[in-house]
């Protein structure tokens, strides 16, 4: 094996998070899973609490926190819209307080640190598809500004502790991502329509569903942040990683119909404030940095993840705010 690394994982307990704490754990690394719970739940983690390995951290990251490693993945962060709006400031803070904190860590401890941003940095892009180099359109002052700028002081936080403090740093730029552990009621449009399809509820289309996203599959996308941390030191990105695959909201809605073969109804409301009205990643730069592109289809994707729904029970997951409908 490989040499042992001590790797933390902040939003360890979230979707990507615990994937990522699982990878680790299996392969022998010592894993640091910190956690405040606000969109996620201990139960995402527990089956790894046997392992001597793995440690759980209840903590905020917008609170200092001294520990000894050396790779950090920052993932802390509310990522669905209804989540992330819930209470602005405190999103702000986790990006920006949170970025601190782990650059601090990084700082003193000489770890590498990896941020998960986000194409929500582009806004409602008027390049198609988006490569990195393009600088986005985001209104400061809508109801997304706390999430996309928050993501934005993070980037440049993370470039300045590069710049003035040799920081090893790595930036990746996700884009919608879907699977297994997505929480049931975070309001985010997979696990709207799944969770709604299966239970018979009407589907919620906001807007007319002509908006496009292009979905990445968890594996695929876990498996890319793996590799981004692998390279050499002073390749900072940001790197683009999603599916290029671009759908039409209302196609996504078709496709879950038909694979839960759901009687559902497709309901309009109304379009949320600043919601992008087209979304694809160009991954030329993750083709040639990473080696890397996705291999899920959707079709495939969206089976595992319907699955998956339909083997949990819903009274054991909380909603972490009431916006996930
Ligand atoms: P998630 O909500 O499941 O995970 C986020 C985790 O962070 C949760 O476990 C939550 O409890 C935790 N958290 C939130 N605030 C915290 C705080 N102040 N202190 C400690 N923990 C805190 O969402 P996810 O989809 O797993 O997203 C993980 C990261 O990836 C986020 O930073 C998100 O912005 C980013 N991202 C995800 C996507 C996607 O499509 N899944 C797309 C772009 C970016
Ligand atoms: N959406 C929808 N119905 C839902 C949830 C979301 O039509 O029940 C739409 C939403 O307006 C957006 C797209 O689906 O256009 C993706 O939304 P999500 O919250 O998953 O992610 P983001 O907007 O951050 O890409």
């Amino acid at each position: 094996m490989a040499q042992i690394k001590r790797i933390l994982v902040t939003g360890g307990a979230g979707f990507l998070g615990s994937h990522l704490c699982e990878r680790f754990v299996e392969a022998g690394h010592d894993v640091i899973c910190l956690d405040n719970f606000f969109t996620s739940q201990k139960s995402n983690v527990t089956h790894l609490l046997d392992y001597r390995n793995f440690e759980l951290i209840r903590h905020d990251i917008t609170m200092p926190i001294w520990l000894e490693v050396d790779e950090i993945y920052n993932l802390a962060c509310p990522a669905a819209p209804g989540h992330y709006q819930y209470n602005p400031i405190k999103t702000v803070k986790t990006s920006v307080m949170g970025s601190i904190n782990v650059l601090g860590m990084a700082k003193r401890c000489r770890a590498k640190v990896l941020q998960a941003s986000t194409s929500e940095v582009y806004g409602d892009p008027e390049v198609h598809p988006q490569p990195e180099s393009y600088k986005g359109s985001v209104n400061t002052l809508g109801p997304r500004a706390c999430y996309d700028e928050g993501k934005r002081v993070a980037e440049t936080l993370f470039m300045d502790y590069h710049r003035s403090n040799n920081v090893d740093i790595k930036i990746v730029r996700i884009f919608n991502t879907y699977g297994p552990r997505m929480h049931p009621y975070d309001g985010r449009v997979v696990s709207n329509f799944i969770r709604q399809a299966i239970a018979g509820d009407n589907i919620t289309i906001y807007g007319d569903g002509s908006q496009t996203r292009s979905f990445c599959y968890r594996d695929d996308l876990i498996e890319a942040m793996i590799r981004m941390m692998q390279t050499e030191k002073g390749f900072t990105g940001p790197v683009n990683i999603g599916n290029p695959t671009e759908f039409t909201i209302l196609e996504l809605a078709k496709h879950v119909i038909e694979m839960t073969g759901s009687k559902s109804k497709l309901i309009e409301k109304p379009l949320p404030e600043d919601d992008p009205t087209q979304r694809q990643p160009d991954i030329s730069l993750a083709k040639e940095k990473l080696g890397w592109e996705p291999t899920v289809e959707l079709q495939e994707g969206l089976r595992r993840t319907i699955d998956w729904f339909n083997s949990i029970e819903l009274s054991n997951y909380r909603a972490p705010t009431p916006n996930y409908d």
